[in-house]
């Protein structure tokens, strides 16, 4: 654990073996933290808020600058980690790692973000809003972006003042433990960024623990809802990342090749082990006929250890994740679905043991289907047949996830009309992962959140942030004598 600037061994006699997905091999063990390590974390995290929401905004900006220098310098070495215990490709790490960098880059410009309004509301009278800090705040991690996610929630907490507890994914915790090096050496103080580790039981402390004031979750449907309810009902803030289904409507007038490169890399890039993945194909009128291509092309991705420098797909994180995967895909062929591309039972050389499934791709599937009900997330591509647009709209704004849509077409109307019509938070146009820079909000809609503040940019400043509105009067009147009113002011 990394407490109070200090790498701590857990005292628990409780731990998680964490194993290589590629290989089987143990690369680790995670502690759950004990109740006295994790009251630690809180204490010394209570105690740091006290000087650090008092430190100028200019030196909270230095060690931000220092940080994103110290994450760019070491971001093979993360990369390395995050291939070693989550299994992509080395390359598809070092993204994890640049679109985390990219939030610490945009909080680097919280001097800018922290200025307040000021109006005169009347004579001599003006209103002025300040910005401070909550205090502790907790981040909660999935294991699908070891890096990028963790890296939405300190950067910019710690900008804004707050310190911070993170608790990355039991599954895959290296790279967070990089990432608490790297701020200790840039001199963020002691107890500013903590980290501990554990499952539920940590994540229960997270949400009671009454020093704690927001929690950032992101993750599957299932613990964020349980963490929401039982954070909020605590009083905190929660701001919950959720599963999600997102759908590629394919317009007959689109660009092929566009389609079928867009499609194969956002369907199957990291085992289809993204949020953002594109993992349903909406096929209208005669773009059904590109399949054979699109399978073509699917098939000739290289399934393979992450460090492969060929490799385009890696393993999933677990045993159990893969026997889901494939349990869904042969859920779709007893529901009647066409299995074109099954990448079940793919022998990877050098490779044997590793949780490894290829491309897949089901055609004709319905919406009454559990492959289609469910988030696969795995690298499984279904794919659905309509005539029209509107029919591919409807079919969407049916689906209770709502994180991202995209549609490849070269008519700029139907183009607006989709962006119109579509109740999707996040929309591609042409663009199949359409995941906003920092500069913007990570907007999912729908069933893919829980919680009204988003992720990063404006929306997640004013997440780790309660503005206070001062009204403050200075009469020069009152410098001779004058008459005190006792009606209620009106500010007229
Ligand atoms: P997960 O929910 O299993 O784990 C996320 C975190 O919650 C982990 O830190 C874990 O320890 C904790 N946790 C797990 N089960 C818990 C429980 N029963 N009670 C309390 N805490 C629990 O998610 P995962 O498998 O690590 O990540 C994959 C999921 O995350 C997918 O559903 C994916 O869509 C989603 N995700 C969403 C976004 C987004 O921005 N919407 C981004 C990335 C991942």
């Amino acid at each position: 654990m990394y407490i109070n600037g200090e790498f701590i061994e857990s005292q628990t006699k409780e731990w998680i073996e964490l194993r290589n997905p590629a290989t089987q091999e143990i690369v680790s063990r995670v502690p759950q933290s004990t109740p006295e390590e994790l009251k630690e974390a809180s204490r010394v995290a209570q105690d740091a808020f006290k000087t650090w929401k008092k430190t100028s905004l200019l030196s909270r900006q230095r060690k931000l600058l220092d940080l994103q220098l110290a994450i760019r310098e070491n971001m093979d070495r993360i990369a390395t980690s995050i291939v070693t215990e989550q299994g992509k490709t080395f390359k598809d790490a070092q993204g994890d790692v640049l679109r985390g960098l990219q939030v610490v880059e945009h909080a680097c410009g919280i001097t800018d973000y922290m200025k307040g309004e000021l109006l005169n509301v009347s004579k001599d009278m003006d209103t002025y809003t300040i910005k401070e800090p909550l205090g502790v705040t907790a981040g909660i991690a999935p294991f699908n972006f070891p890096a990028m996610i963790p890296l939405w929630m300190f950067p910019l907490s710690i900008a804004c003042g707050n310190t911070c507890i993170i608790k990355p994914s039991e599954r895959d915790p290296g790279a967070m433990m990089i990432l608490a090096e790297l701020a200790e050496q840039v001199g963020i103080p002691k107890g500013v960024l903590n980290v501990v580790h554990g499952s539920v039981d940590t994540v229960n402390f997270l949400c009671d623990d009454p020093n704690i004031k927001a929690i950032s979750f992101v993750g599957s449907d299932h613990a964020g809802k349980y963490i929401y309810n039982r954070g909020s009902a605590n009083g905190k803030r929660v701001q919950a990342n959720l599963g999600a289904k997102n759908h590629g409507v394919i317009m007959p007038d689109a660009d092929k090749n566009h389609v079928l490169n867009q499609l194969t890399g956002a369907a199957f890039g990291a085992a289809g082990q993204r949020c953002m993945a594109l993992s349903t194909a909406i096929f209208v009128g005669k773009s059904k006929e590109w399949l054979p291509e699109l399978v073509e092309r699917a098939q000739k991705l290289k399934v393979t250890g992450g460090f492969e420098p060929d490799a385009d797909l890696g393993p999933l994180i677990t045993v159990q994740a893969k026997e889901r995967v494939e349990s869904l895909i042969q859920s779709g062929v007893d529901e009647g679905a066409n299995l074109v591309l099954d990448g079940r039972g793919i022998r990877v050389p050098k490779y044997e043991n590793g949780n490894f499934v290829g491309p897949t791709i089901l055609s004709d599937v319905k919406t009454n289907m559990r492959c289609y009900k469910e988030e696969i997330f795995g690298p499984v591509l279904v794919c659905l047949n309509v005539d029209t647009t509107e029919e591919a709209i409807d079919i969407i704004n049916k689906n209770p996830y709502g994180n991202g849509t995209a549609i490849f077409t070269r008519s700029g109307s139907v183009a607006r009309l989709f962006q119109e019509e579509i109740d999707v938070g996040q929309v591609g146009i042409n663009v199949p992962i359409p995941v906003p820079l920092p500069m913007f909000s990570f907007t999912g809609s729908r069933g893919s959140i829980i919680g009204d503040l988003n992720f990063y940019g404006k929306s997640g400043l004013q997440f780790y942030t309660s503005i206070k509105t001062v009204t403050s009067l200075w009469r020069s009147e009152d410098a001779e004598a004058g008459l005190s009113s006792v009606n209620m002011p009106t500010m007229n």
